[in-house]
Parts: C-alpha cells; structure tokens; sequence
C-alpha cells in the first residue's frame, strides 16, 4: 500500500483511539485532510483509503483539484483566510468554511451560497493571540458575528475555529483550545445549536482532541512536507 494510504488509515484509527483515550464519545472526531500544495492524485488514494473530509486553503489549486475529483464521495472544506474577491468560488464550489473572521465574507458568502445546495457550514475563527497580523475575529468581537451569521439563510453557523501559535510543550498547547472550547461553551447559551470545534493540526493533534476537537486539521502527518509555495502565487496566501 502507498504511504498515503498508510498514513490515512494510521490517523484515522488515532483520531478514534485519542478520543476514546481522552474520554470523549466514539465518532466525536473527524480527520479533515488538507492536501494544500498536494496534487489531486494524492486526494484520490487518501480518499480510497477511506478519508471522507478534504480541507483546502488556496482557492485556485481547490478549484483545480475539486474538477478533477467530482466522483470523488468527499466533504470538501475550504481551511484558509478568505479574500472577499474569492467568496463566490468558495460559496458554490464547497461545504464548509472554517475561517469566517468577518461580516462582509458572511454576507457574501451567505448572498452567493447557490440555492440548489445546502446551506454553508461555517466556522467563525477566533484570534487567539491578539496578534492583529493574524487572522480571526477578537473574542469580545465574537457574539456579534455569531449573532449576526445566526440570522443568515444560506449558512449554518457550526462553531468556532482556532489556529494558536505553535509550541511544542503538550501542556501549553492545550490552554488556547481549552479558551476556544470556553467560547463555544459560552455562545451556546444563545446558539445551543453549535457543535463543532475545529482546532488540531498534524502537530498539536492530541492536546485538540483532548481539549474538545471535534474537527482535526491534518496536512503534513497525512500527505507529507509541503513544498514551499513560489512568491508568485503570494497573492493568494492563507
Ligand atoms: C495547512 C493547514 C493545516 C494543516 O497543517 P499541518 O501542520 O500540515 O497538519 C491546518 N489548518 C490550516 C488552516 C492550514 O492552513
């Protein structure tokens, strides 16, 4: 079998096995596969090996792929900072965004979502680390998007998104999810509705799942290292 195949099967089994080891219910977890910079035929043995959640952040390699892969039986999630100029592709060509950080893509998105689908799955990231270069919305911000997303016919509000600052100490990664599932917590009181957190990436995939993960967010321990991207394609960034 080919080492995607492997690693799909691998992180699948894990995902089950930390959730289980972490107290939490059997299928709280799903492994979101994001295949950034990998190319369609990586998705494809993935897929074949059972992963039924795809995760993008580009939107011009998604398009590409997404075509290649129409037979493809996959959830497709759209992972990356969203530029107002790309939410139409978004809206139509997806079935989940986890990085709404701001009105005017809600309303956009929510304007161009096609009316033949279901409404969109929508995540609201949060900024965490109050660094203002990074994406996501304040947490004193928070119950006024989600309030206001809530009103939208053509998305579903789900929850709440994170992508703290990495380290490598076990303990310290759990305290941002543990605030992010405090959030969720929080906003549930007006929204009992919202069920999804989706934080973990291939580093910090334990400390999330152990912390309320109900989305994990897995690029390199699943498709390999990613080549950097060329600075031409810099426009379209995450
Ligand atoms: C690339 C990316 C991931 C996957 O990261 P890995 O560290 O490779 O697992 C997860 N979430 C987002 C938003 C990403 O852009």
């Amino acid at each position: 079998m080919h080492s995607i195949a492997l690693r799909t099967r691998f992180l699948l089994d894990e995902t089950a096995r930390l959730a289980q080891l972490h107290g939490r219910a059997a299928g709280a977890v799903t492994l979101v596969g994001v295949s950034k910079t990998h190319p369609a035929g990586s998705i494809r043995e993935a897929a074949a090996a059972g992963l039924q959640h795809v995760g993008e952040s580009y939107v011009q390699e998604a398009l590409s792929k997404i075509a290649l892969l129409t037979d493809l039986p996959v959830t497709w999630h759209f992972v990356g900072r969203l530029q107002a100029n790309k939410t139409a592709a978004v809206a139509t060509h997806f079935d989940w965004v986890h990085a709404v950080d701001r009105l005017r893509i809600a309303e956009r998105l929510n304007e161009q979502r096609p009316a033949d689908k279901a409404p969109l799955q929508c995540c609201i990231e949060v900024n965490l680390s109050g660094e203002e270069s990074k994406g996501g919305v304040a947490p004193d911000a928070l119950p006024a998007l989600a309030a206001a997303i809530a009103t939208m016919p053509r998305l579903q509000l789900r929850g709440l998104m994170a992508l703290p600052a990495p380290t490598d100490d076990p303990a310290l990664q759990r305290a941002p999810f543990a605030r992010l599932r405090g959030m969720l917590e929080a906003l549930r009181h007006t929204h009992p509705g919202l069920d999804t957190l989706s934080m973990g990436m291939s580093a910090d995939m334990e400390a999330a799942i152990a912390e309320g993960a109900t989305l994990v967010r897995i690029g390199t321990a699943l498709f390999g290292p990613r080549a950097v991207r060329a600075a031409t394609a810099g426009s379209e960034h995450a």
